[in-house]
């Protein structure tokens, strides 16, 4: 048996297995499509050899992981081109008009050899042994002491943990779980970029940056092929390349069809002149991808990048089932930071003890109150060990705050558990006022006990010596404390839902 599967080859899935495989562990990497990245994808123009990114290009200088990632496997990190003018197309018969010179991308970097040389080193690290491409998850099931995974072809396979690290809305339209998961949670989640098509166009050179421009456009009229255009050239301008994503949505995308290349380069001759013209059109509708873009995303295309619930940062099936990927991510989702922000989340999850819950002596809320007291010392261990893991692997940033919320989730997530295992009388929870009033004390008492768990961490980060070196961590500010406040507050709300949810399923099936 496998100890751990991971179902999706993208970052998320890639970046964690990298680290199971370094630390010597027994894990196999399954993938639906042949190719591994997900929504990372390069290709190489063949006629100037230019790794250009039909996925994402950019990351930001605030993003740690990314740029350790990138550190890790030798890349060489360039600034995305963003000096000189910009430009705007308002008339679909006119031409552009000047737009300002402020940078657009926020200091953005991209990776030179393109971001599929990251797959490809996180891929050589994982190892091919490992790795097995064209297998569809269709089921997941609990059986016990371990999962098993069901793919469409009718192959199975068995783990002692599965961490499903593809987009939360595909797995709510596609995998069937056995007990049911409350899939509508799942398919809350848009998947970033989904609905989304990008197109690039290279040149031997980049004619637009003699002329003082930056490359950036914008088009607001309501013919509009690209709303967007950015410079994707190699550093010093050559090969040249532009960037756009289309403004057409996607069915008249589809429409359009192999029509669609043409149509960009004109679009691009259009704004940037006719320099541009004979340039070389490269284009990927991701709308079109199965394996990204689920139903729900085609027919919400609108949707916005938000914090994923606390319901996809927990372990379930008692530390048997995982969810990753960046729209579980609890920073930065939907980027690639977060991909591997949700890597390294079930890495430390997986390398904690699977929580042990202890049987309930007595019913219904003192059988909770029972276990909070005996959970009071372990739940402190929990924010230790996410903080060396964080300290190890040397990010120096708002540990506390991630370790605490990482203690504070894995405590929400056993709480659930025993709320589910502890009997409650019928007239508790059977009708909804006294439903509200168990819900509003298991509020109360999980309020009291993490006042006294974030009170124990301000005074341990104060006598810590390995925190001495982050002041910032050592003797937490106002302003951060609050942020850690506001963090653990949201994640409450959505445990009260839950609790809620949870306790009426048990009165509807007393
Ligand atoms: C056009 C575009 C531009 C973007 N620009 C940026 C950017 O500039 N910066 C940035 O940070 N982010 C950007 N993003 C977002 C970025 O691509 C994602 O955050 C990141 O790649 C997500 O990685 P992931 O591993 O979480 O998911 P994915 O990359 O989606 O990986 C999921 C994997 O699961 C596989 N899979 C799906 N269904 C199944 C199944 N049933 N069985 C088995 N396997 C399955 C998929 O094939 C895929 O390999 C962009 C995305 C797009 C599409």
């Amino acid at each position: 048996m496998i100890g751990t599967a991971i179902v999706g080859g993208g970052l998320a899935g890639l970046a964690l297995a990298a680290e199971l495989a370094d630390e010597g562990q027994e894990v196999l990497l399954f993938e639906a499509r042949e190719r591994l990245g997900g929504r990372v994808l390069t290709v190489a123009d063949p006629g100037t050899g230019l790794a250009l990114d039909m996925g994402p290009a950019w990351y930001w200088p605030d993003q740690p992981l990314m740029a350790a990632l990138v550190a890790k496997l030798g890349l060489s990190a360039v600034p995305q081109h963003d000096g000189g003018s910009n430009l705007i197309l308002r008339d679909a018969e006119g031409g552009p008009e000047p737009d300002g010179a402020d940078p657009v991308h926020g200091g953005a970097l991209r990776v030179a050899e393109g971001l599929g040389a990251a797959v490809a080193g996180l891929a050589a690290r994982v190892g091919a042994e490992r790795i097995r491409p064209g297998h569809v998850l269709a089921s997941v099931t609990d059986c016990g002491g371990h999962v098993r995974l069901g793919f469409a072809d009718g192959s199975e396979a068995e783990a002692q943990r599965v961490v499903l690290a593809l987009p939360p809305r595909l797995i709510a339209e596609t995998v069937r779980f056995e007990p049911e998961m409350p899939l509508e949670r799942l398919a809350e989640m848009p998947t970033w970029m989904a609905p989304v098509a990008k197109a690039a166009v290279t040149w031997p050179g980049a004619p637009w940056r003699a002329e003082g421009q930056s490359g950036n456009a914008t088009v607001t009229h309501d013919r509009a092929v690209l709303h967007e255009t950015f410079d994707l050239s190699a550093p010093e301008g050559v090969p040249g390349a532009l960037g756009g994503f289309l403004a057409l949505d996607p069915g008249t995308r589809a429409q359009f069809g192999a029509g669609l290349p043409m149509l960009i380069s004109s679009q691009m001759t259009q704004i940037f002149g006719k320099a541009l013209e004979g340039g070389m059109p490269f284009f990927r509708d991701w709308a079109a991808e199965p394996f990204t873009c689920s139903a729900r995303d085609l027919a919400d295309p609108a949707a916005r990048r938000s914090a994923a619930p606390a319901f996809l940062r927990r372990a379930h099936w008692q530390g048997r089932l995982y969810f990753a990927g960046t729209e579980t991510a609890g920073r930065d989702p939907g980027h690639m930071e977060g991909a591997l922000e949700s890597a390294e989340r079930v890495l430390r999850q997986i390398a904690l003890a699977p929580p042990v819950r202890p049987a309930a002596e007595e019913e219904g809320l003192m059988g909770f109150a029972g276990w909070l007291e005996a959970r009071e010392t372990a739940a402190f261990d929990v924010y230790r060990h996410h903080l060396n893991q964080r300290l190890s692997r040397q990010q120096g940033t708002m540990v506390t705050r991630f370790a605490a919320l990482d203690s504070v989730e894995a405590f929400f997530g056993e709480a659930i558990g025993v709320l589910s295992a502890v009997p409650f009388p019928e007239e508790e929870i059977g009708a909804d006022g006294a439903r509200a009033e168990v819900v509003k004390h298991v509020g109360t008492m999980a309020k009291s006990f993490l006042n006294r768990h974030l009170g124990e961490i301000l005074a341990f980060n104060r006598s810590s010596c390995a925190l001495r070196n982050f002041p910032a961590e050592h003797e937490l500010p106002v302003d951060y404390v609050q942020a850690i406040l506001g963090d653990v507050s949201r994640a409450g709300g959505g445990f009260l839902a839950e609790v809620d949810g949870l306790l009426r399923a048990r009165a509807a099936a007393a």
